[in-house]
């Protein structure tokens, strides 16, 4: 049997969602109805780019009672930094708050996930790095996305690395996902736009990976099209950053979130995470350099995405790995390798057949 199946199971989504500009005014008064059930308190988890931006951190009906966590982003989040932040907040009196928000990006919305299954299910973080290892609902969550594409306000699981493994895995539960999001496409106005791109361009990536694959159902399939539909609607028709492009990729990122939960992706991913655990990239930068070698596997796609990056005039890093050290090549290969179910899905069992070490450290130097 192979180690892929069509990737539905019994499937969760988001219990509710809220969408549209504005959307964010409607965060207190979800917040107050949490509020009068028992516990009074409430763990924000914010992007620390937000310290900057009080008007916006004014908007979200934080009280005395509650407590804010901001989030620095440099890093992916590791599993010590997730215990770390919930002894803290079982030392101050937040073990059983009514409800955690994780407002930001990918790391801040899966640390809010993350510390939501552990202040309930106790143990450490490492403790559930798998699949369907929680066994107890975690705190009530809202999610405010504000940087579009990853898709984490979708998604069943939470980034996190164990430093000690080098295991790169989430806490892949129903129990992740998160029970409401507020999508209000005012909060990606101020994104930096090469940002704004990377980030976008993962949800159109995952998606073009999904549909390429091997292993594919009527729902992921649905899910990708329409998602893609977005992206080239945002990316190739006027200013992706345009009140109404906003809005477009907001509800893309969400609907290739949906699209990953049910399917794989391909082999973008697996040499976009070499990237980033030998050179440090960041996921979303990382998936567009690695397009610079994937015209032969993605030949459509790739122009497609050269013809996005054109038209929305940004930068995508060239040459950063051109001349590496036999040794982190080696290192190179390892990582991308390891990655058995997605590059399966884009090649079939035999993939490593294909992916020898020098044709892999070819298609690196090609970056
Ligand atoms: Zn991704």
């Amino acid at each position: 049997m192979s180690i892929l199946d069509t990737g539905v199971r019994n499937v969760r989504n988001v219990l509710r969602y809220t969408v549209g500009e504005g959307a964010l005014s409607e965060l207190p008064k979800l917040l107050a109805a949490r509020r009068s059930e028992g516990t009074y308190s409430i763990v924000f988890f914010i992007d620390a780019f937000f310290k900057s931006q009080p008007d916006i951190i004014a908007r979200l009906g934080i009280t005395s009672d509650d407590k804010t966590v901001f989030v620095a982003t440099e890093e992916e989040p590791s599993t010590d930094a997730i215990d770390q932040i919930t002894i803290q907040l079982r030392d101050i009196g937040f073990a059983q708050p009514c409800a955690i928000v994780g407002m930001g990006g990918g790391i801040t919305m899966d640390v809010a996930k993350a510390v939501s299954n552990l202040l309930t299910n106790g143990g450490k973080a490492e403790d559930y790095q798998g699949w369907d290892l929680i066994k107890t609902p975690g705190i009530y969550k809202v999610a405010i996305p504000t940087l579009s594409g990853t898709g984490a306000e979708a998604t069943r699981t939470c980034v996190m690395t164990n430093k000690r493994t080098s295991l790169k895995l989430g806490m892949n539960s129903d129990f992740t996902v998160y029970d409401q999001i507020v999508m209000d496409p005012m909060l990606t106005a101020t994104v930096p736009r090469s940002q704004y791109f990377y980030t976008g361009m993962d949800a159109y990536i995952h998606c073009v990976e999904a549909l390429a694959g091997n292993y594919r159902n009527a729902i992921g399939d649905a899910y990708s099209r329409e998602t893609i539909n977005l992206c080239r609607q945002v990316f190739l028709e006027g200013d992706m950053m345009s009140p109404l492009n906003r809005e477009r990729l907001m509800v893309a990122s969400y609907l290739g979130g949906c699209a990953i939960a049910t399917s794989y992706v391909g082999l973008v991913h697996p040499f976009s995470a070499g990237l980033s655990v030998v050179l440090g990239l960041h996921h979303c930068v990382a998936n567009c350099i690695v397009m610079r070698a994937m015209q032969p596997y993605y030949p459509k796609e790739f122009d497609e995405f050269w013809k996005m990056v054109e038209k929305q005039e940004v930068d995508i890093p060239e040459g950063i790995a051109r001349n590496l050290s036999d040794y982190q090549y080696e290192q190179l290969y390892a990582s991308t390798i390891i990655h058995q179910k997605p590059l399966t899905n884009a090649l079939g069992e035999e993939y490593r057949n294909t992916l020898t070490k020098e044709k892999v450290t070819k298609i690196f130097k090609q970056m």
